[in-house]
């Protein structure tokens, strides 16, 4: 659109003009506005002088005997004259008055008087000083509940401010978003003396300055470690009722969980006390059944702490706290990024099990031996297992089992333990889960067999994961 359509159909500020032309000159949005509109103001107004000059000329030197050509012409420069003037009524009304080279037509003097400026239809003065004032003031309200060093400013614009933009919007233009951001931005790291982050800030200040809403997003902090399971019948993540799924009954006494506690609530109540957070997630590397601990060198987890009001607090002393519970203990803590979440749930590690196994009838020494002999680097077929189908899809397993070893307890029982790949599921791997995972213990000794208690020893991810 050329300049003169744009104005007549929207008196935009300076800023706004600007602002269509942002990426075409280094200049502030408003310097660039003015200079158009005064550039394009010079060349009509002296057009318009010299017609001017060319009517009066003909009006003075007026040759009787050319009367009806000079009348004819001197129609022409007058309609020429109009045309012109009623271009430069645009660029007036738009806020440029400094400039007279002629006199302006009365009725836009008139307009002038009464009404200096029509608000402009795109910023509405949204950039105004006590605009700008009010809503860092309100920001600034909003922010004190909360600690954070990084922060980024976003702008949601009105529906008829994104339709008008998107009627004018040229390539080089700037929307009126970018510009608030950053004046916002600005002003905001000089009031709190706290800086912008664009890619993973503490805080995202959404604000519409048209109605001075405004809106916090708090991200979460992440909080990586591990974790080992001390005893047996805690599941790992909170689990809801299965009756009242979560709201509360008699079944579950109102609590609205199957299990009273879990290794996710042991751990993150300390956490969230001291962080203050709104909600948490729990992110472990797997997770193992109810009845089966977690010992050695733990799992790994990472803690999500939603929305929290404290972002840095003594890690040393909250892994106390949580070690003090006798069921959990955490170690190797540290802060983590988002991205730690994603890289746990696409890796599974290999890892060390110990399994105490019980045969229906006595097995002998050479037996045991056998045994492990012949699991050592064996490749099982594993269906789905019974007890999981009606949550995992049915479909066939291959995994490995690297390296297995075994002490008798008693005639009918011994414990073996495994070096395998993740995904593996021991407990069907021992009783063969009616031929669903072939081979298996039952199988290979030719005697029913059942897991009677499991334990994961090790897991075995990036960090210490070594292939001996
Ligand atoms: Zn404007
Ligand atoms: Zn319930």
């Amino acid at each position: 659109m050329d300049i003169i359509t744009i104005l007549k159909k929207y008196p935009l500020c300076h800023r706004c003009f600007g602002r269509l032309y942002a990426k075409l000159l280094h200049t502030s949005n408003y310097e660039r506005g003015k200079s158009l509109k005064i550039a394009k103001a010079i060349e009509l107004e002296s057009k318009l002088l010299n017609l001017m000059g060319k009517y009066n000329e003909l009006t003075e030197s007026g040759n009787p005997d050319e009367i009806e050509k000079t009348d004819t012409e001197k129609l022409k420069i007058a309609s020429e004259i109009t045309e012109i003037k009623g271009q430069l009524k645009y660029i007036y009304k738009s806020g440029l008055t400094e400039i007279k080279l002629v006199d302006i037509p009365e009725e836009i003097n008139e307009e002038e008087g009464e009404n200096k400026l029509d608000l402009c239809p795109w910023c509405k003065n949204i950039f105004d000083k006590e605009n700008l004032e009010i809503i860092s003031e309100k920001v600034i309200d909003l922010l004190k509940d909360y600690e954070y060093e990084t922060f980024l400013a976003g702008t949601m614009l009105p529906k008829e401010i994104k339709e008008l933009e998107k009627e004018f919007e040229t390539p080089y233009m700037e929307s009126i978003k970018q510009e608030f951001n950053r004046i916002m931005g600005k002003i905001l790291v000089e009031k709190t003396g706290k800086t912008v982050d664009k890619n993973s800030p503490d805080i995202v200040i959404m604000i519409n300055p048209y109605n001075k809403k405004i809106k916090l997003q708090i991200n979460s902090i992440f909080i990586k470690g591990r974790y080992r399971k001390l005893v047996r019948g805690i599941p790992q993540t909170r689990w809801p009722c299965r009756y009242c799924r979560g709201k509360g009954c008699e079944k579950c006494n109102y609590t609205g969980k199957q299990y009273p506690t879990s290794v996710e609530e042991i751990i993150a109540e300390p956490f969230m006390k001291v962080f203050k957070g709104k909600d948490e997630a729990f992110h472990g590397a797997g997770r193992e059944d109810i009845d089966v601990r977690m010992l050695g060198n733990g799992r790994p987890f990472v803690l999500q702490i939603k929305e929290p009001k404290i972002r840095k607090a003594d890690l040393e002393k909250l892994k106390e706290e949580v070690n003090k519970s006798g069921k959990v203990e955490i170690l190797n803590l540290d802060y983590g990024v988002r991205k730690d979440v994603v890289f746990f749930k696409n890796e599974p590690h290999k890892k060390t099990y110990l399994a105490v196994v019980e045969c229906e009838e006595d097995v002998y020494d050479d037996e045991i031996l056998k045994l492990v002999e012949k699991l050592e680097n064996l490749t099982i077929n594993q269906r789905t297992p019974i007890r999981v189908s009606h949550r995992r899809a049915d479909l066939v397993r291959v995994r490995k089992v690297y390296k297995a070893c075994a002490n008798r307890i008693d005639s009918k029982t011994f414990e073996l333990t495994l070096y395998c790949d993740g995904g593996l599921y021991i407990k069907e791997l021992i009783s063969g889960d009616e031929g669903r995972t072939s081979p298996s213990v039952s199988e290979i000794l030719n005697k029913k067999c059942i897991c009677k208690t499991l334990d994961v020893l090790d897991v075995h991810d990036m960090e210490n994961y070594e292939e001996n």
